[in-house]
């Protein structure tokens, strides 16, 4: 018998109907399923399938499956529901490890599509472009954008924390959402001529835009994979393109080009820190994991305005459970105050949350970790940052560093210099100052320590001055 499902197109949606289908033990090649686009062809409408036949218990499947199923459920391709339904049918009859094995064909469809939805999740947040307009008096932001996948909902919540004082709407051509200062609404599409076409923040764009450029270096194939030509339109910046081919540099390749990390299928959409921090001790996206005690996740007020991110934690912060509690940790708490910074005030995290070592005679050696363990914890990293918000981040060593703008980073050579970024209003890099105890010659070591001194001095100096500015929304834009 052939069952024919019709859903909306959500992943709630599927998960009712799918539910009913197990629960009935319908085999996933009977079933066709139709979301409500092609629904309108067909003059049907979405309602579970008529429920007949024996129920029976409806299997457990792991938090894992539900978040990639949730995660490709954005995906525009139409038959996501029914690979999705295979591999819930798959969990539940027999095959419980199924997501473990990488090459089986279904699960390396569903991975896929989860990669696929990130990227674009990211370019969207990447890409979104306000532009201001008066209604009735009042000041509303409006961006046209246009995403591979049907994102909206996965995408916007990111907006609603990060221009929560606006009123703005974002449209697509299959859906929109729009923020009132309190409340997400999701609407229907519309086309690119909806959307205003210019206004006065695109000068404050292009500043920006020209300012995180360095132009010492180039990666051409790298913007323009990063920065597709269907984006063109709607950023301010294209009509700095020739300028940007000529002048562009790595550094905004490796602020847009973060890699997809492994454990952002893994990350919840709460950007609530505790319920992150909880997340987070379960995570086994790269192998460090295996060798370290327990994840040690940031601590220190959600509204911090200034972010310390080191390398990962050390044997002491692996045991306590907290980032620089050991003998580094020691060092900066001497040398925060001096600078004007008071510890219980800031946000401090590191950019792998394990601790990696090997063992020698018994005891547990700091290995650095490598860039795709960086580039795999990056999505909580990324997580702490929306969260928190801060406007200055400070990068405590290269690993640090890496983590935003790729392995060539270099702290001890790029040191001491505050650049705009996408993730705060200003990022610098510093000496770790683990290295700076490892510095065995004195006045080397001494030479490491004013620089380390005159940094935090730098980022305490910066904060101030950001204080003491206007805030205002189109500021907000210049990291989004
Ligand atoms: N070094 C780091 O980078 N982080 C810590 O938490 C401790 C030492």
């Amino acid at each position: 018998m052939i069952h024919t499902q019709v859903i909306d197109p959500t992943f709630a949606s599927w998960r009712a109907a799918a539910r009913d289908l197990i629960a009935r033990d319908i085999e996933p090649s009977t079933i066709t399923w139709i979301d409500d686009q092609q629904a309108g062809l067909w003059n049907m409408s979405a309602a579970p399938a008529a429920s007949t036949g024996p129920s029976r218990p409806i299997p457990r499947v792991p938090p894992e499956f539900l978040a990639l199923a949730e995660l490709a459920s954005y995906h525009r391709d139409p038959s996501r529901w029914a690979l999705l339904y295979r591999t819930l049918h798959r969990l539940g009859h027999g095959e419980p490890d199924l997501l473990a094995r990488a090459a089986d064909p279904d699960v390396v469809a569903l991975r896929a599509r989860v990669a696929a939805v990130r990227r674009d999740e990211h370019k969207m947040h990447a890409f979104v472009r306000f532009r201001r307009v008066l209604h009735d008096g009042h000041e509303h932001f409006v961006a046209w954008h246009r995403p591979d996948h049907r994102i909206v909902p996965l995408a916007a919540p990111f907006f609603a924390r990060r221009f929560a004082n606006m009123r703005w709407t974002i449209l697509t051509p299959d859906e929109s959402a729009a923020w009132d200062g309190d409340d997400l609404h999701f609407g229907p599409g519309a086309p690119r001529s909806a959307a205003p076409a210019g206004d006065d923040l695109d000068d404050l764009f292009l500043t920006y835009y020209r300012n995180i450029f360095n132009p010492a270096r180039l990666n051409l194939k790298a913007m323009r994979a990063e920065m597709p030509r269907k984006h063109w339109a709607s950023l301010p910046e294209s009509t700095t393109i020739s300028e940007l081919v000529r002048d562009a540099p790595a550094r905004i390749e490796a602020m847009l080009a973060t890699p997809t990390s492994a454990a952002a299928p893994l990350v919840p959409a709460s950007r609530e820190l505790p319920v992150l921090r909880e997340a987070a001790a379960a995570c086994r996206a790269c192998p460090i994991a295996a060798c370290a005690t327990r994840t040690v996740f940031g601590e220190g007020p959600p509204a911090a305005r200034l972010m310390l991110v080191g390398e990962q934690p050390g044997d002491h912060e692996d045991l306590e459970g907290r980032p620089f509690v050991g003998p580094a940790g020691q060092l900066l708490d001497d040398l925060l105050g001096p600078a004007g910074l008071d510890r219980s005030q800031l946000y401090v995290t590191n950019a792998v949350k394990h601790f990696k070592n090997t063992r020698q005679s018994g005891r547990r050696i700091h290995q650095r970790p490598n860039p795709s363990e960086i580039s795999a914890c990056r999505a909580w990293l990324d997580a702490e940052i929306e969260a928190v918000r801060p406007d200055v981040i400070v990068c405590l060593g290269s690993s640090a560093a890496r983590s935003f703008l790729g392995p060539r980073f270099n702290a001890a050579r790029s040191r001491g210099q505050i650049f705009k970024s996408p993730w705060a209003t200003s990022w610098l890099a510093t000496l770790h100052p683990a290295a700076v105890l490892r510095t065995t010659d004195d006045v080397a070591r001494g030479r490491a320590l004013t620089n380390l001194q005159d940094d935090l001095r730098l980022a305490a100096a910066e904060l101030q001055r950001i204080s003491s500015l206007p805030r205002t929304p189109a500021g907000a834009n210049t990291h989004g």
